[in-house]
């Protein structure tokens, strides 16, 4: 995918803004499902705090710290995910790791504002800070009880 030049630059500004205002942080009273990730080779660190009922996202926050591109994918994740059923997400995630791992057409509806990360493509060491709180997500809404790495994908994956 080719981006026009000032095309990519507003996607910069949205990463930038997430990064630094990131929305639905804190803690979650009541939280139905709770975990943490970890992408050791950048240190970010993040816990999610997700309310579901009936396989339904109603209400998520995170808590964290890392780069701009970390803590921007949580924070846009936070913000896409809500009232979508925990299918849609799992689908969601496998089009968003494949438009940052893959040379495929992206798609542009569904992914929506994700597109954003499409550049992160090219920087592969930022694929696991763009794909942390998805992967740290999925753990969540399966129940694994298990800390979170991005160096453990296989495991995370298979589960
Ligand atoms: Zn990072």
């Amino acid at each position: 995918m080719t981006m026009n030049v000032s095309l990519r630059d507003l996607y910069q500004e949205m990463i930038l803004d997430h990064g630094k205002n990131p929305r639905n942080v804190g803690y979650l009273s009541g939280a139905t499902h709770c975990q943490s990730g970890h992408n050791p080779l950048c240190g970010d660190r993040l816990t999610l705090y997700v309310e579901a009922d009936h396989e339904v996202i109603k209400q998520i926050k995170f808590e964290g710290s890392g780069c701009a591109i970390s803590m921007a994918s949580a924070s846009l994740m936070t913000e896409m995910i809500k009232d979508k059923s925990f299918t849609d997400i799992f689908q969601l995630f496998s089009l968003f790791h494949d438009m940052l791992t893959k040379d495929i057409v992206i798609d542009e509806v569904t992914l929506d504002k994700l597109t954003v990360f499409a550049g992160v493509k090219e920087f592969p060491m930022r694929v696991k800070c763009a794909t942390l709180a998805w992967h740290t997500l999925k753990a969540a809404l399966l129940k694994s009880e298990t800390l979170v790495s991005t160096e453990n994908e296989e495991q995370t994956d298979a589960s």
